[in-house]
């Protein structure tokens, strides 16, 4: 070919570049409001974290790694892996680290999803699915809930040659709910051996149903299961973005193959290390949630508002379906006195917010301003 050529193209080529047909279908994801009007107090309870904070010892760690930010971390991510294992009763072989579980999320459909295969989630399932799946060319596939809880049946009815990937957040967010353990092995026994069923544990540490499992035993069994967790909610780390997976060999090998080299970053390495061995800071966490989880349900029911029944660190919060007293309206109402919640109409849920479980200040005051919201909607 001459120069010239080259340098002439058929008029129908493109002229800019094309990203691949699914990355255009993904909504980009919008994260939880974290502003309150000029001069008001503000909580943020839109994106579930912990009004605890980290571990002071985590804080420790972070700050000395800032003392050698020149150094590349250790790609293999060792010391936290290490602590991640001894605190879980793991082989640290057998756990991969990521930029949050978001990361480990995506490579997982990069690794096992090609364009026209088949990813599964549910009906109200973390949005974070739906993106890994398009980003990897796949076909995002919706299974119906059954009282805003995943069912196994529905999920197993979209199975289909092409499914390579379920995933589940147990309990899911933004709903709250969770199945509990014979539920997840009744639908692992019911996928083919070819799909990978990804159990997505971020809220586990607040679950005290003792039917539940977060999924280490079943990584165990199968090989086609994986269980992934996070230092974002209890372990108060979200900005760090640190995330874990438990997985079988083969599949723990593939992502140490695709994962970027140093996804994590040494100050991420040091102070997560730190904080999953802080056991007792993560214990006074979840005491708190399981007293504020059990007040708030009471207190927002007792306002007549239906809430979904919840095991993790926030509710799900609907209102009536009538002018001034929606969620939106509830939501402006809130917002307006510094009490930020999450509204909820990307999952499919329009007349709802999601609250995290904040500090017995902010709980009381949500409590409060709902109260008024209720009766100055009710009196127009
Ligand atoms: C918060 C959350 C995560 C954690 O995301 P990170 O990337 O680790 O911060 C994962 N899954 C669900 C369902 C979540 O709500």
């Amino acid at each position: 070919m001459t120069r010239s050529a080259r340098s002439t193209p058929p008029l129908a080529e493109p002229l800019a570049p094309a990203p691949r047909a699914g990355a255009l279908a993904i909504d980009p994801y919008v994260p939880g409001k974290s502003k309150a009007p000029e001069g008001v107090r503000l909580h943020k309870l839109s994106s579930n974290e912990t009004p605890f904070g980290p571990s002071p010892r985590a804080i420790a760690a972070f700050r000395e790694a800032a003392g050698h930010l020149e150094v590349y971390p250790d790609g293999t991510a060792r010391a936290l892996r290490e602590a991640i294992a001894r605190a879980h009763g793991l082989d640290p072989a057998r756990v991969v680290c990521g930029a949050g579980s978001d990361e480990l999320l995506s490579l997982l459909a990069a690794a096992y999803v090609e364009p026209g295969d088949e990813g599964l989630f549910t009906e109200h399932g973390f949005l974070v699915y739906r993106i890994a799946i398009l980003a990897a060319g796949g076909t995002p596939v919706v299974a119906p809930e059954t009282s805003l809880t995943a069912d196994v049946d529905a999920l197993l009815e979209r199975v289909t040659e092409r499914t390579r990937i379920v995933y589940l957040a147990n309990p899911n967010n933004p709903t709250g709910t969770y199945l509990p353990e014979d539920e997840i092995r009744r639908l692992h026994a019911g996928l083919p051996k070819t799909a990978l069923l990804v159990l997505d544990a971020a809220y586990a540490e607040y679950v005290r149903a003792n039917d539940y499992a977060a999924g280490i035993e079943l990584v165990d069994e199968a090989e086609n299961v994986v269980m992934t967790r996070t230092f974002s909610k209890v372990y108060g780390l979200a900005s760090l973005r640190i995330g874990w997976l438990y997985g079988p060999p083969p599949v723990v090998d593939v992502l140490n193959r695709i994962r970027g080299p140093f996804n994590m970053s040494g100050p991420a390495i040091a102070a997560g290390a730190e904080a999953m061995a802080d056991r007792g800071h993560i214990d006074v966490a979840v005491a708190h949630n399981a007293v504020w989880l059990e007040r708030l349900t009471d207190g927002v029911r007792s306002l007549g508002l239906e809430v979904t029944p919840s095991v993790a660190n926030f509710v799900l919060i609907h209102f009536p379906d009538e002018p001034g007293r929606r969620a939106s309206d509830a939501d402006a109402y809130l917002t307006a006195r510094g009490l930020v919640l999450r509204a909820v109409g990307a999952y499919g849920l329009p007349n709802a917010l999601r609250m995290t479980v904040g500090s017995e200040e902010a709980n009381q005051a949500v409590l409060a301003a709902l109260s008024d919201f209720m009766k100055a909607s009710a009196h127009g």
